[in-house]
């Protein structure tokens, strides 16, 4: 995963690398380094721990430069330390290398290397990766980008790399395979980002570098190469994003802050979509694609994480409504067994940025097989929207908090429509009941907003079970993935161990579970099944476990039952996710809170997941 960030212009690089690092740290955040080149040489900072404590730690330093480099690591290859941290010098001290992702073959690598004398002061694959070019081009005596160039031909993995040469300070040479790199274009001067949040003040003008791609980037050059050493023409493209929108905006983390901000993401996300008065939906991705979409044989959906709840909430609508079967598939899995894959199969890849590494490999693989990928992303320009043959944006704007909420709810409204539209040019879906979902999730907004407003209800139930170890989600039919989801939620900002189950099936094993200190927490909004779930509620209470409802406003028999409720406005079974969902999400974040837990920055976590 990791953030990288670069400077190369007339302005001081060191601020600009470590604001850039601090809106990256949601990338990774176990340690942090930077290399600048100045008068005095190559200077390299590095430490454990976040951008801010290395700041700290530099307060006083001299750090005039105008090229610089920063990393702000999620560990791969050996644990988070001072000295595994980037960036990483080769033994002649001359470069300078930062890196995102893996290299597979280093083991090998390192051996080699070793017989001829190189030795290593960190675990890390990256150190190997710096002495291999360096190795390359003392053999050859040819110049970096083509050592680089040498190298990307013989290394396996995912990666990009920033590099500094001390002999070259007017140049940093970047190479991208399979991680996310941006360079935005400013005049005279050049920024460099996993993501475009560390140049937004300065360009909107920025380059997604494409895999296999070499960049040589001085102060007012930037020159792409391919593998093949022959030049690119960087396509440049207009960021649509302000600065306002990665800051917190009076908000005490980013995560509150983005929970907030759903009603008008979701807003976002229909608007100029979906018209319920007129009965439309417009989906450029969709329309150009109908006859595949409406004659798949199968729709085989492949996310990980929260995406992947999203795509097991849109199996049961597509189901419900366009009769299509439908499979909700692990990236990690699909990607490493021998799936059935048709070409008659439309995929459906999800993810928040774009970038997750074992869902691009899932989408290769689906596309040799000729299947037709339709991506969902968040991030505009990112790795799935560029190799999807057809897609739709979530637009719910950058997510800084590492565990999502507003892109979770962004993605289930975009799978909300497809499923309408599909369903209803199949013919498989009635007008009738086609307008009335129409009309539901035209309201979502404005029902979401009303439960932000309650909001305060949760903190005293949260501050009741913050100290529960275990906790039990339990929903059926469309709130089964949010009970899934409710229970990510709180694993990821709380710690507190917690499993989602569909409340019938948790009399097969889990209700062994419960006994007078276990939080249950049911996801029990009026649908069909009501009766059911009350019956599974009784199972809790018989057992003395404590029952924490989410339900529909007017609800008369759950809150005579349950220890705590929380109320949703009413709303068509179809959409209700879009609501029962963001109490979860505000529950685990008040518990993660009273507990004191960093709930941007869950340990061990990173957001965008570019290593497999
Ligand atoms: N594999 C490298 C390491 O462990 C880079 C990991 C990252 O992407 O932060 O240091």
């Amino acid at each position: 995963m990791c953030g990288i960030v670069g400077y190369i212009g007339p302005r001081e690089a060191y601020p600009i690398i470590i604001t850039g690092l601090k809106r990256q740290e949601y990338r990774g955040y176990d340690s942090t380094g930077v290399a600048l080149i100045n008068n005095e040489g190559l200077q390299v900072y590095k430490k454990k721990g976040k951008v801010s404590e290395l700041e700290n730690a530099l307060l006083g330093k001299p750090l005039s430069a105008h090229i610089g480099i920063g990393h702000t690591r999620w560990a791969t290859h050996g644990e988070p330390s001072d000295v595994n941290a980037h960036p990483h010098e080769s033994n002649s001290g001359k470069l300078a290398i930062i890196h995102n992702g893996i290299i597979e073959n280093y083991a090998l690598i390192k051996q080699d290397l070793q017989k001829k004398g190189y030795t290593f002061k960190s675990e890390t694959d990256t150190e190997v990766l710096v002495n291999f070019i360096e190795d390359i081009q003392k053999n050859t005596q040819c110049p970096l980008e083509e050592a680089v160039r040498m190298a990307m031909k013989r290394v396996a993995g995912a990666y990009v790399i920033l590099l500094l040469d001390v002999d070259h300070p007017d140049t940093i040479i970047a190479a991208r395979k399979g991680s996310p790199l941006v360079i935005g274009i400013g005049k005279g001067e050049h920024f460099l980002g996993s993501d475009a949040t560390p140049m937004l003040e300065y360009t909107k003008e920025v380059v997604y570098v494409n895999d296999y791609e070499i960049a040589i980037i001085k102060a007012d050059e930037l020159v792409l190469k391919n593998l093949g050493n022959e030049k690119q023409t960087p396509y440049i493209i207009s960021l649509d994003m302000e600065l306002a929108a990665i800051e917190k905006g009076g908000f005490d983390h980013f995560m509150l802050k983005e929970i907030n901000e759903q009603p008008s993401t979701i807003y976002d996300c229909l608007r100029g979509r979906l018209d319920a008065k007129a009965g439309t939906i417009t989906m450029k991705g969709i329309e150009d694609n109908i006859h595949a979409l409406t004659s798949a044989k199968r729709i085989i959906i492949i996310a990980c994480g929260t995406s992947w709840h999203a795509g097991l909430e849109a199996e049961y609508i597509i189901e419900e409504l366009c009769r299509i079967p439908v499979e909700v598939e692990y990236a990690s899995e699909f990607r490493y067994r021998n799936p059935v894959i048709n070409k008659d199969d439309v995929i459906i890849a999800i993810s928040q940025s774009g970038e997750t590494a074992d869902t691009i490999v899932a989408i290769e693989k689906a596309k040799e097989h000729g299947a037709f990928i339709f991506g969902i992303v968040n991030v505009v320009g990112s790795s799935i929207s560029r190799i999807s043959n057809a897609g739709a944006y979530t637009h719910a704007g950058p997510e800084i908090g590492v565990a999502s909420t507003k892109a979770f709810t962004a993605q289930l409204a975009v799978l909300m429509m497809i499923a309408l539209k599909i369903g209803k040019e199949k013919g498989t879906l009635e007008l009738k009941r086609y307008m009335e979902l129409l009309n539901e999730l035209e309201n979502i907004p404005e029902k979401v907003q009303s439960i932000l407003r309650n909001a305060d209800a949760l903190k005293p139930i949260a501050s009741k079970y913050k100290n529960a170890i275990n906790a039990l989600y339990l929903g059926r039919g469309y709130n089964f993935p949010i009970a899934l989801e409710g229970a990510l939620k709180l694993k990821e900002i709380s710690y507190i161990h917690a499993e989602g189950y569909p409340a019938a099936e948790m009399k097969h094993g889990p209700i062994a579970l419960v006994d007078n200190q276990l939080p249950v927490i049911f996801v029990a909004t009026h649908d069909e099944y009501h009766s059911k779930i009350v019956s599974n509620i009784q199972e809790i209470k018989a057992r003395k476990g404590k029952v924490i409802a989410i339900i529909t406003e007017g609800d008369a028999i759950i809150p005579s039952m349950a220890d705590d409720v929380f109320f949703v406005p009413p709303a068509n079974e179809l959409v209700a996710p879009l609501l029962s969902v963001v109490p979860l999400q505000l529950l685990s974040y008040y518990i993660g809170v009273d507990k004191g837990c960093d709930v941007d920055k869950p340990r061990n976590l990173a957001k965008s997941v570019t290593v497999e």
